[in-house]
């Protein structure tokens, strides 16, 4: 059985006491939220931090609330609190789908949103015992110095696997980060990096304290996944799209992908090429096509790349049928679905 080492576990009651420990502490703390990843993760040696700072018993960071039209949402809420919100699942269904697909129930009811936006990426040679990467000669993500799956790489292609990322992106969501400079607001799409190591552009230091969703009027949204297990499973493949109309005709629109590179990759051309169209067989196949193209797994992951590139088209198609009304199939597909 693997077991977690030893560790100092702190316990701040506000975001500030919070923000001071991880100061004081330096690079060897970590932040913990449901602990639903970290905790796994360290018992594979995978993190190793020396002191835990656990931001459960923070009130401000739980729950959702109103806010210019919009919907703010604590960076410790739920995933199921975020799945099961009526407001949520009202105004931004593709969230409350995806949040509600992540793993399993029990993990739901511990994970958060905060860390599922932050967690970390993904690839068949790291997400593994202590020993299995030892015997391998560890790699450059933890322990090692080269990449596995790129030898003559000089970076990580580690996926990003979160199911929430992708659909915040399309839904044009900002992140409010705390640390000790003060409080900042970035748009999600500009919180993550194409990097398998350094995959978000927070520092070490900051915390994610909520995301704000903007006004939902005029715009529809779905996500669909695509994963190994239909009962859990990281997604191998994660379609966010969001869409305004102004009556049939596509005024805005946003299309992002999971699960294929390092951070959410926003498919521009495929979105652009929707904009004063109405979603017609035609302009889904056309926007489908033109979505695959940024599309570029590595064989890193389930499933072959190949498989994983070709099955884009297939599930932007889906999702922009869905919102188009001429779909009406479940969120989320086994391989071969
Ligand atoms: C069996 C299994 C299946 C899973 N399936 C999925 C899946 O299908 N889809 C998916 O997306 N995930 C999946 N996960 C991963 C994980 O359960 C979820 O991503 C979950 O949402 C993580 O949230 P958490 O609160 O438990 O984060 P934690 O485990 O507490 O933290 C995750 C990371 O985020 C950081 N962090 C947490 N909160 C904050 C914050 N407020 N500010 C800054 N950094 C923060 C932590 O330091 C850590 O690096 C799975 C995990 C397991 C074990
Ligand atoms: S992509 Fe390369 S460096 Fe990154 S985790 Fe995988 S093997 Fe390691």
């Amino acid at each position: 059985m693997m077991r977690l080492p030893a560790f100092e576990y702190l316990k701040p009651r506000t975001v500030a006491d919070a923000v001071k420990y991880l100061k004081d502490r330096g690079p060897e703390a970590m932040l913990v939220a449901g602990g639903t990843d970290l905790f796994p993760n360290m018992k594979r040696r995978q993190f190793e931090p020396s002191a835990l700072v656990g931001l459960r018993g923070i009130r401000e960071l739980h729950g959702v609330r109103a806010t210019n039209g919009g919907l703010t949402i604590g960076s410790g809420t739920t995933l199921t609190q975020v799945a099961t919100h009526a407001e949520v699942a009202r105004r931004y269904p593709a969230l409350a789908t995806a949040a509600g697909l992540v793993s399993s129930p029990q993990l739901r009811n511990m994970g958060t949103l905060g860390g599922n936006v932050c967690v970390d990426t993904r690839c068949n040679y790291y997400n593994q015992t202590y020993d299995w990467r030892k015997a391998i000669g560890f790699c450059m993500k933890k322990d090692g110095d080269i990449c596995l799956v790129a030898p003559s790489s000089p970076r990580c292609w580690a996926v990003s696997s979160s199911d929430t990322a992708p659909v915040l992106w399309a839904l044009g969501a900002t992140a409010r980060l705390a640390g000790p400079a003060g409080e900042r607001t970035l748009p999600v799409a500009a919180l993550f990096k194409d990097d398998g190591i350094e995959y978000l552009a927070k520092r070490p230091d900051e915390i994610l304290t909520e995301i704000a969703l903007p006004p939902d009027e005029g715009w529809a949204s779905v996500y669909l996944k695509l994963r190994r297990r239909g009962s859990f499973d990281f997604p191998v493949l994660g379609v966010a799209v969001a869409v305004r109309r102004e009556g049939d005709v596509v005024q805005e629109a946003r299309i992002v992908l999971g699960a294929v590179a390092s951070q959410p990759r926003e498919a521009t051309a495929a979105a652009a090429s929707l904009i004063g169209q109405r979603l017609t067989s035609d302009a889904i196949t056309r926007a489908a096509e033109l979505a695959a193209g940024p599309s570029k797994p590595l064989d890193n992951t389930d499933f072959s790349h190949p498989y994983r590139k070709k099955v884009t088209r297939v599930y932007v198609a889906r999702a922009l049928a869905r919102i188009a009304g001429l779909d009406s199939g479940p969120s989320s597909y086994e391989a071969g679905g």
